[in-house]
């Protein structure tokens, strides 16, 4: 079974009666449980947990981890978000949502400014399914709506994705990439955007089906990468084919590299 924890930045729950009262335990395990009915094994961390809920034994047991974050990511550990950063590279699948655009591991990983334009004036979203027959849209219909949603709007500051996999419209008129794939070293990412705090879009069925999916998808079944910053330096006497050195070098056999 696929083993998927959803974090959650858990503050505006708290500080935000209509969010309390439409998530009363928080949008993180309101996510988690479609991910559960969906037959994934998911369990829940916040911001407020120790180390916020991810230390390295958790994410060494994590296939795909789920970010929600908004109002508080200058508070995200930097140690975290390296550590969070090397599991992805290592195979860790990994779903970001909504305003974790500015997260500080998406940021990492897209290494670009990640800004967008937007507007909280519950405006209808209508989403349309770009890549047929992609994983991430199996049993989805074409396009499907919410009717309360923040409206996000191009031009959408991140690297050209490696799959488009949905467009957003808003009453207002702007569009929005709202589902984009990336990989980064051996783990998949997946960013998708509805998700605004105020409105009731994580019990949307067709938002659940795209997580499920999105979280097989984002699975990968190879064992984790340990080293994934390792850089050696291979002997003349280990090449594959017999060489000589030759000409002047900087290095000794077998020393380190700079970082
Ligand atoms: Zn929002």
């Amino acid at each position: 079974m696929i083993r998927a924890v959803v974090w959650g930045e858990n503050v505006h729950e708290k500080r935000s009666q209509v969010v309390a009262d439409l998530y009363p335990e928080g949008m993180h395990t309101c996510i988690a449980k479609a991910l559960q009915d969906g037959g994934i094994q998911a369990t829940t961390a916040t911001l407020q947990d120790p180390e916020h809920g991810l230390p390295q034994a958790r994410l060494d047991d994590t296939d795909v981890l789920i970010w929600w974050g908004h109002a508080a990511h200058g508070d995200v550990d930097n140690a975290v978000v390296e550590r969070v950063a090397d599991a992805v590279y290592g195979g860790m699948g990994l779903i970001l949502l909504h305003s974790a655009h500015f997260s500080k591991i998406f940021k990492k990983l897209m290494g670009t400014p990640c800004n967008l334009t937007w507007r909280e004036a519950g405006e209808r979203e209508r989403l349309w399914v770009t890549s047929r027959h992609h994983p991430i849209v199996r049993g989805l219909p074409d396009h499907f709506e919410l009717e309360q949603e923040e409206m996000y709007g191009e031009p959408f500051g991140v690297p050209e994705p490696l799959e488009t996999v949905f467009v957003s419209w808003f009453q207002g008129g702007e569009v929005f990439r709202s589902g984009l794939t990336y990989r980064r070293g051996a783990g998949n990412i997946f960013y998708f955007r509805p998700g605004h705090e105020t409105y009731p879009t994580y019990y949307d069925g067709n938002v659940q089906k795209v997580l499920v999916n999105a979280v097989h998808w984002a699975a990968n079944p190879e064992q984790r990468i340990v080293d994934v910053h390792a850089a050696p330096n291979i002997d003349v006497a280990q090449a594959l084919e017999p060489i000589t050195a030759r000409g002047p070098k900087l290095h000794a056999e077998g020393e380190d590299g700079f970082r």
